[in-house]
């Protein structure tokens, strides 16, 4: 599970630039989780905000997603695995 404080969050934008998935964007001028089953928990988003804003939990990743939407062209957030 990913969570972003809000309240740390700057909105500098460096988690959106560095996540290989597309799972961040920035809206309102803070960062949101847009496609959180794209998430792959490889922790590049907490290691890159210097706001110590992000928090990356085991049990998000489902790399499964990422197989069916950039392999075998599924649309985005179609995980099932529960
Ligand atoms: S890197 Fe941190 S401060 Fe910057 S947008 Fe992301 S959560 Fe906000
Ligand atoms: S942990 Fe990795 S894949 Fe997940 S949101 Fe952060 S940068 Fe993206």
């Amino acid at each position: 599970m990913i969570h972003i404080n809000q309240e740390r969050c700057t909105g500098c934008k460096t988690c959106v630039n560095v996540c290989p998935h597309q799972v961040l964007e920035l809206k309102n001028k803070k960062a949101k989780i847009a496609h959180e089953a794209r998430c792959i928990e490889c922790g590049a988003c907490r290691l890159n905000c210097r706001e110590n804003a992000v928090t990356v939990e085991k049990g998000t990743g489902c790399l499964f997603v990422i197989i069916k939407e950039d392999i075998l062209g599924f649309k985005k957030d179609a995980c099932t695995c529960g």
